[in-house]
């Protein structure tokens, strides 16, 4: 108990420390590390690469506190979340702190990073959560127990965890501040509400979204616009303005999806701009160059 007590007090007067704010230094945080029972060496990776200098918290114990009762769900194993831990931070925490700041990353950020096991299912048989975020505090990554180290799949990390991470992020964004709503007419009419469960991505496209979630609410647009370009390859990108065109029986295509699409990505681009002086372009580009490294990266290792 000691030993963690002067850790703790280590990392609060260490040398070179930049906190997020002054309150981190409030007695009263909600981090409440004075009465942490045991930090073992994943903790002390956490504080030192995720608390102290961004106070974000990352909880990966579980902890019935933290799930939604309504769904049924199992812990995040340890060497996983470890592993999505240096991955979160390489993948998307660094990609906006070298963009935008660390100010701006320590200020908007959600302030607890919570790892789930399984995914998260409706007990009624409903849809799958991928992720959820609750009032720009909590960020909850599902499926982390799926994670395979030995083959990642940049396709299937960004389906799982960062595509939800730039989604739930960009609301808080636009919770933040509005975007305009010039981007609710583009589509307006087309929104399919809880009915876009029986949509799949293909039709959504060709009514202008870029995924079926996308058509539920424009809130959800403007936010799956965003994701899905920082995340997509140029490749993919280029097959979801594809699929955005539909031809019919005589032979005609019918731009119209397409144009939606890229209608919204120029006001994402816009709002991130003058809102945020976040360049999208720039967070593509980083995102994925970093993809190309994560092979290199050591994911088991706490240094
Ligand atoms: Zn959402």
């Amino acid at each position: 108990m000691k030993i963690i007590r002067t850790f703790i007090i280590a990392a609060l007067l260490g040398v070179g420390f930049t906190s997020c704010s002054e309150d981190d230094l409030n007695p009263t945080s909600i981090f409440d590390s004075t009465t942490e029972p045991v930090r073992n060496e994943f903790d002390q990776w956490i504080w030192k690469n995720y608390t102290e200098p961004y106070n974000i918290e990352l909880k990966y114990r579980f902890d019935d506190k933290e799930s939604d009762m309504d769904y049924n769900v199992i812990p995040a194993d340890y060497n996983k979340s470890i592993a999505l831990a240096k991955l979160v931070k390489y993948l998307w925490m660094e990609v906006y702190e070298k963009l935008a700041g660390k100010e701006f990353l320590c200020t908007y950020c959600p302030k607890i990073f919570h790892f789930v096991g399984s995914p998260e299912y409706e007990k009624s048989g409903g849809s799958m959560v991928l992720g959820t975020a609750e009032g720009g505090l909590k960020i909850t990554l599902f499926n982390v127990n799926a994670l395979n180290v030995s083959s990642l799949d940049p396709e299937i990390l960004n389906e799982w965890y960062f595509k939800t991470m730039h989604h739930e992020f960009s609301h808080i964004l636009h919770q933040t501040k509005n975007y305009s709503t010039d981007f609710n007419d583009i589509t307006a009419g087309k929104y399919y509400g809880a009915g876009w469960v029986n949509i799949n991505d293909a039709t959504a496209r060709r009514d202008g979204f870029v995924t079926a979630y996308a058509s539920s609410a424009v809130d959800e647009d403007f936010v799956e616009t965003i994701a899905n370009y920082i995340v997509k390859s140029d490749a993919e990108w280029q097959q979801i303005l594809n699929e955005a065109v539909s031809v019919d029986e005589a032979g005609n295509p019918d731009y119209s999806g397409r144009d939606a699409i890229l209608r919204k990505l120029e006001m994402v681009t816009q709002y991130l701009a003058d809102s945020w002086g976040l360049d999208i372009q720039a967070l593509h580009e980083e995102v994925q160059e970093r993809e190309t490294h994560i092979d290199e990266l050591d994911l088991v290792t706490l240094n």
